[in-house]
């Protein structure tokens, strides 16, 4: 068993990210700049984007962090959102969801340009990659690629099986895994809470992503001898007695599936760190566009 190390390959992509954002201005260009929105104060999310705060100078990147509160109306973010749209030196802008229950999620998402929208939530940038054009993937199902990429796992001919076909992983990781491309090129089951019997399908499977949001839901039984595990999860599970008071799960039984993969990626410490650098490679993309064009 061969353990994906997603903490490992992240920092060598922010290496090269690092050397990369040194040519750019060695040639006379601007750093690459990312602008993130957060509203309110939610655990998890002020988590994720001090991660995002954090990598983003790691590589050399500037970022923006732009706070609001918890009532803030939505016109007031959208305008927010306008005015980044305008901002010639940002080239990428996220907003940190879940949002207030106040706000429609659908309707920042659309408001954020297409250009800037490093997160590849835009239904424009949605369509671009189910047609195979050029565009943002969205960082999750990015970071799941380069993993692949990176330990060099053969997928074409591979039955892939998803659980979960979610907006932002399940359903991007199953068109990029059947594209004709590598990775890709596998025969693509997409399974979700609907699926009966989903045993029988994941044990078919020779490439299993995992994103439902359920701790420790894929048992050995479930899967053969010999498969590549790539566990999306990330649930916290209260832990008392730790200083956080909480761990982070899988949707994988690590200790009991394991045993049975050729490949297998850990929660905490794989697919999460690579998600981070895969926005950062969206939004290096964005400024490249934008010299391309000017040029
Ligand atoms: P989501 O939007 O809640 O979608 C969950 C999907 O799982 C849905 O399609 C649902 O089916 C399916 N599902 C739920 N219960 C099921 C069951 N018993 N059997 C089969 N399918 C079932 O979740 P998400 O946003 O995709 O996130 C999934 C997990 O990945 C979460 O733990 C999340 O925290 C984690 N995540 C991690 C990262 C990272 O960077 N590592 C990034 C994003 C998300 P229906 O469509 O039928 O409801």
């Amino acid at each position: 068993m061969i353990l994906i190390d997603g903490k490992q390959t992240a920092e060598t992509i922010k290496a090269e990210l690092a050397l990369e954002v040194e040519h750019i201005l060695k040639n006379g260009g601007k750093r690459p700049h990312l602008a993130a929105i957060l509203v309110g104060n939610d655990g998890a999310s002020e988590t994720y984007i001090a991660s995002k705060v954090k990598a983003c100078k790691k590589v050399g990147f500037n970022s923006t962090l732009i706070r609001f509160p918890s009532d803030t109306s939505e016109e007031e973010l959208l305008e927010e959102v306008l005015k980044i749209n305008k901002d010639e030196d940002i080239d990428g802008l996220i907003v940190q969801l879940p949002l207030p229950k106040h706000i429609s999620e659908k309707k920042v998402t659309e408001t954020i340009v297409p250009e800037k929208d490093v997160d590849g939530f835009h239904p424009l940038n949605v369509g671009k990659l189910a047609l195979n054009l050029p565009t943002f993937v969205s960082a999750t199902p990015y970071g799941i690629m380069q993993l692949l990429e990176r330990y060099r796992i053969e997928t074409a001919g591979k039955h892939c099986v998803v659980i979960g076909r979610s907006n932002i992983v399940g359903s991007p990781v199953s068109i990029l895994l059947s594209r004709n491309t590598y990775p890709g090129n596998c025969t693509v089951t997409l399974c979700h809470s609907r699926t009966p019997d989903i045993e029988k399908y994941t044990r078919e499977a020779d490439i299993l992503v995992v994103a439902l949001g359920k701790p420790g839901f894929v048992k050995a039984n479930m899967v053969k001898q010999g498969v590549v595990v790539i566990d999306v999860g990330i649930t916290r599970v209260e832990a008392p007695g730790t200083d956080k008071g909480y761990r982070i799960m899988g949707d994988v039984d690590f200790d009991e599936v394991a045993p049975k993969c050729s490949y297998i990626t850990p929660v905490p410490g794989g697919v999460g760190p690579m998600t981070i650098v895969a926005l950062l490679k969206n939004t290096l993309l964005s400024l490249s566009n934008k010299l391309s064009i000017n040029h």
